[in-house]
């Protein structure tokens, strides 16, 4: 990729001072490389399809802010409009027209969402649904998936994949162990599992479940398993969360909710309906959600929920995905790009599986299909990090960890997929 001249100091030196002053040198763990070994890249700027490190080199990005990032980086629409939004001021607590605007664009495209609450991020999101789901069902407990994460709230960081994952560390310290064993964790794909948890215990509030999984890597779910969770929580009056805060407006405008055509009971929502800038949302049904305050008991609240420069960012986003040719697009890129990368990989004679929906997608290093946590943690992580190096020193910037989703983005050309194919040509015969 092009050189630029290095305008600051080097990510070398900007992670040695930040070091001393952020845990980690990070405000938010797998950015620190730690999965793969190195320096993190510190980003200077974005444009479309790629990022711009300090050092002055440029990297096709396939993060996208872990997501949000769907249209491109630095969207001339989505900058404008927040340069205008930003004359008007940047937040009032006080209630705006781009609330409304941005529920009503929500509401349109998820199916099962009637009403929506805003908040400032996904992990808010989560913790409030699931606050709902026990306020309205007077139950306690709780099933998650192993391998799903659904932010970092104290009932959710049981066996919860991604960044954990990386780390290592089954768990967080500082979770109340009574809180923890609130939460029951069952494999992903295997309904009669989930089954067997029901008829073992009586006072089950919830199942939240990444309905197409991005943080154990990509895992889409086998054929009948969304239904038989459905019908399962519906039999046993549990409240079913699909969390979309990755899966919403990326698999399809209405989310994995539309591609699968499954109703959840409580949605959340974040990354691209915020459009690059910091949103959650959930929401559900009206009769669920007027149990929310000042409307209902269940309390949640917030002070920059709602502002004006992420409903701007997140509504040029959303009414942009209107239009149904972009996801053609995405699904035309994506399939093109994995099918190049699994051939470069036999070409190689490197074992790999490759999960896709869509425009997120993981390459696991792997010779069997990845379906659930065990199997995604059965994958090679240090070859995964040689090959991500490999490809970072081609001008590819992949997730720094084998346990996260890839992302296509709208203004990842036909040109910069095609190199992309080549960067893994040459990646894996280096393996
Ligand atoms: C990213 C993510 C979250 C957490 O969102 P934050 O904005 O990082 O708090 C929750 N659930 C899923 C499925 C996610 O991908």
């Amino acid at each position: 990729m092009k050189q630029q001249p290095a305008i600051h100091k080097s990510s070398e030196d900007l992670f040695a001072r930040a070091v001393e002053l952020m845990p980690g040198g990070v405000n938010s763990p797998v950015r620190a490389f730690r999965g793969v070994g190195g320096t993190p890249r510190f980003i200077r700027s974005a444009q479309g399809p790629t990022i711009t490190d300090v050092d002055g080199r440029t990297y096709i990005d396939y993060v996208g802010s872990w997501g949000p990032m769907i249209l491109g980086h630095a969207d001339a629409e989505v900058v404008r409009a927040l340069q205008e939004a930003t004359e008007n001021g940047t937040s009032f607590g006080a209630p705006n027209e781009l609330e409304v605007e941005l529920a009503e664009e929500i509401i349109d495209a998820v199916p099962s969402i009637e009403m929506v609450r805003m908040v400032s991020s996904g992990t808010e999101a989560t913790m409030s649904a699931i606050r709902l789901a026990r306020g309205v069902t007077g139950r306690s407990k709780l099933i998650k998936f192993e391998g799903c994460y659904h932010g970092h709230g104290d009932s959710l960081l049981v066996k919860a994949g991604s960044g954990v994952a990386t780390l290592g560390l089954p768990d967080s310290p500082g979770v109340p162990r009574p809180l923890a064993e609130e939460t029951i964790t069952v494999p992903f794909n295997n309904a009669d599992q989930l089954r067997e948890v029901f008829s073992a215990h009586a006072d089950i509030a919830a199942v939240i479940i990444e309905p197409v999984v991005g943080n154990m890597g990509c895992v889409p779910p086998l054929p009948g398993y969304l239904e038989a969770v459905r019908e399962i929580t519906k039999t046993n009056g549990a409240l079913l969360i699909f969390d979309e805060v990755m899966t919403g407006f990326r698999v399809a405008r209405g989310g994995a909710q539309e591609l699968y055509g499954i109703t959840p009971d409580i949605t959340t929502l974040g990354k691209i309906i915020g459009g690059g800038l910091p949103v959650g949302a959930y929401g559900g049904t009206k009769e669920l959600m007027n149990s929310i305050a000042p409307a209902g008991p269940v309390y949640q609240a917030g002070t920059l929920s709602g502002n004006p420069l992420s409903m701007t960012a997140g509504l040029i986003t959303l009414r942009r995905l209107r239009d149904q040719s972009i996801y053609e697009q995405l699904e035309r890129a994506s399939a093109k790009l994995c099918d190049g990368v699994a051939y470069a990989a036999r070409e190689a004679e490197v074992s790999t599986v490759t999960n896709r929906v869509g425009s997120m997608w993981t390459t696991f290093f792997t010779d069997e299909p990845v379906v659930n946590w065990d199997s995604a943690n059965n994958a090679d992580r240090a070859r995964y990090g040689k090959f991500f190096h490999a490809m970072l020193d081609q001008g590819v910037y992949l997730a720094p960890s084998q346990f996260e989703a890839a992302f296509v983005s709208a203004a990842h050309t036909d040109e910069a997929i095609e190199k992309t194919i080549e960067a893994a040509r040459k990646a894996f015969v280096s393996l």
